[in-house]
């Protein structure tokens, strides 16, 4: 069964912008889904359809198996989500902002000391959050989003400004809630490189229309097929001048020349080429484990 389920999800905001055309969103259970996409693609907005935090205007949203738009309370209560900035009291302490929200969900309070030991802030003592780190505060995000025991966690570019050790961090958190409690998890992210080693699935996402859905093992399959040349020379700039003729496709993506599938003839004589007019050629061949240039090179650099 699909967790999450979404069909030919539309959305226009009020000044005529079309943010999503057609998003089929396909996220199994016990998944950890990575919503990949450059910046403006949708992600935000299709993750507010999903929470019911943006009015649907076209299009199917179904959670745990149920229509959204007649399950809404009842699925809610099983959804975790950490959208944006999240709203901490900066001169609490990680429990008593914890404190406050217990209340409002009506969990018991030896719940705060468990979301805390989670997500490894049982140590923070009367530090008050002003005190934490970014990557301790999107820790106390994740504790909140988990305080009243969701199936499923929606986290909307949760390592955004972190530095790479807090990354890790939060990458291993998620890791754990998913193996150890089975929790289905949704992330967005810009740059596959940082989920890459995180997700089971990923929806790759552009202007509004979903290019790629699947694990990331269909995803390297299917661009082995396809057979994309990578090129790393001296001067790639230089090199892309001299194959402009021959190989009008080729272009830079994350500093490599990305050239279309060719038969090995044609590699061999390219390569020649540019050894005959100077150019260094450090790398020449099928493109398939680099996932950031995949991921570039569907959503066009
Ligand atoms: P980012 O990583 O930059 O947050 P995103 O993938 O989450 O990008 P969205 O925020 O969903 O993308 O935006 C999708 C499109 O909708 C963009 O073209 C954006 O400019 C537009 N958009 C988003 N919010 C609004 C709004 N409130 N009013 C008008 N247009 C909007």
């Amino acid at each position: 069964m699909h967790c999450l389920e979404t069909t030919h999800l539309f959305h226009r905001y009020s000044n005529g912008d079309i943010a999503l055309e057609d998003i089929n969103l396909q996220v199994p259970e016990g998944a950890i889904y990575g919503l990949l996409g450059p910046n403006g693609a949708g992600k935000t907005t299709t993750l507010r359809l999903v929470l019911g935090l943006l009015r649907k205007q076209q299009g199917v949203i179904s959670i745990f198996g149920k229509p959204f738009d007649t399950h809404r309370v009842e699925i809610l209560r099983g959804v975790g989500s950490l959208i944006e900035s999240p709203s901490l009291y900066d001169h609490l302490t990680a429990t008593e902002n914890l404190a406050l929200l217990q209340k409002i969900y009506r969990v018991t309070k030896t719940r705060i000391g468990e979301v805390l030991a989670l997500v490894g802030l049982a140590d923070t003592g009367g530090k008050k959050v002003s005190q934490f780190s970014l990557g301790m505060k999107q820790r106390l995000s994740i504790a909140i989003a988990m305080l009243h025991r969701p199936a499923l966690l929606i986290l909307d570019e949760p390592t955004n400004g972190l530095d790479p050790h807090g990354m890790v961090e939060i990458r291993d958190l998620l890791m754990k809630l998913n193996r150890e409690d089975g929790i289905t998890i949704v992330i967005s992210s810009h740059l596959l490189s940082e989920i890459a080693r995180l997700v089971t699935h990923v929806g790759i996402v552009c202007k509004g229309r979903m290019l790629f859905q699947g694990t990331l093992g269909v995803l390297l399959q299917q661009r082995r097929q396809a057979g994309a040349v990578g090129l790393c020379t001296s001067d790639d700039e230089r090199a892309l001048r001299i194959l402009s003729a021959d190989v009008p496709d080729a272009h830079i993506v994350d500093g490599k020349i990305v050239m279309p599938a060719m038969s090995n003839e044609r590699i061999a004589s390219i390569n020649r080429r540019l050894v005959g007019e100077g150019v260094g050629v450090h790398a020449l061949g099928a493109l398939g484990g680099d996932l950031e240039a995949i991921f570039m090179d569907m959503v066009g650099g």
